[in-house]
C-alpha cells in the first residue's frame, strides 16, 4: 500500500529531468502536473523554462501532456501557446483522465511516464495506473486552499516512506 506512494526517481524540479532518463526508460509521453511542478500555482503563464523543457520534450519525439486537477479556465489558459494536449479537472487520483489519454492517443502504459509534485494525487494516481512516476519537489511552499489539507497527509506519508527507508524528503535520485 504504502509502495502506491513512492516514485520511481524523485527530483528537486522539472528542469533536472533529463531526456536520456525517459529514452532509457521507452518514454514516448510525459503526463505533467501544472501547480506547482511546472509554474507556482498562482502564476497564470508558462516561463521560458517551461517553453524550453516543452520543446525539449517535442524535440526529442516525447509527447508532452498536461493534466491537472484545477478547473478548466485555468488549464486552458496556461497551455495556450504551449501547443500540447491538456486535461483540466482530471480527478487525480482517480483513473479516469489517465485513462482517457491513453485511449486517446492510443499509447501503451509501458511508454508513458508522469511528472507531479504531490503523492496523494500525481503519484498515488500514476502508480494505481502503472505508468513511470516522477515526483518533483514542489516549487512553492504555498497552496491553494484544499491543497493544504492534502499537504498535512502527505506530511505523514513521507514520514512513512522516510521510516521504511524507501526516499528521504529533498535527497533526490540520481538519474540512471
Ligand atoms: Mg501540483
Amino acid at each position: 500500500m504504502l509502495k502506491l506512494f513512492l516514485p520511481d526517481l524523485y527530483i528537486k524540479d522539472y528542469k533536472d529531468l533529463k531526456i536520456d532518463y525517459l529514452r532509457n526508460k521507452g518514454i514516448k509521453m510525459l503526463i505533467c502536473d501544472i501547480d506547482n511542478t511546472l509554474v507556482p500555482f498562482d502564476q497564470h503563464y508558462p516561463d521560458d523554462g517551461v517553453f524550453a523543457f516543452i520543446e525539449d520534450l517535442k524535440k526529442n519525439d516525447i509527447i508532452p501532456v498536461l493534466i491537472s486537477n484545477n478547473k478548466a479556465f485555468r488549464v486552458k489558459e496556461f497551455a495556450k501557446g504551449l501547443n500540447v494536449s491538456y486535461y483540466p479537472s482530471a480527478k487525480k487520483p482517480l483513473k479516469i483522465t489517465y485513462r482517457k489519454v491513453l485511449n486517446d492517443f492510443q499509447i501503451y502504459k509501458g511508454e508513458v511516464a508522469t511528472l507531479g509534485d504531490q503523492l496523494l494525487t500525481d503519484v498515488l494516481g500514476s502508480k494505481r495506473i502503472g505508468l513511470l512516476t516522477i515526483l518533483a519537489k514542489p516549487l512553492v511552499t504555498r497552496d491553494i486552499n484544499y491543497t493544504k489539507i492534502n499537504r498535512l497527509i502527505e506530511r505523514y506519508v513521507y514520514q512513512l516512506l522516510e521510516r521504511k527507508g524507501y526516499l528521504k524528503r529533498g535527497v533526490f535520485d540520481e538519474q540512471v
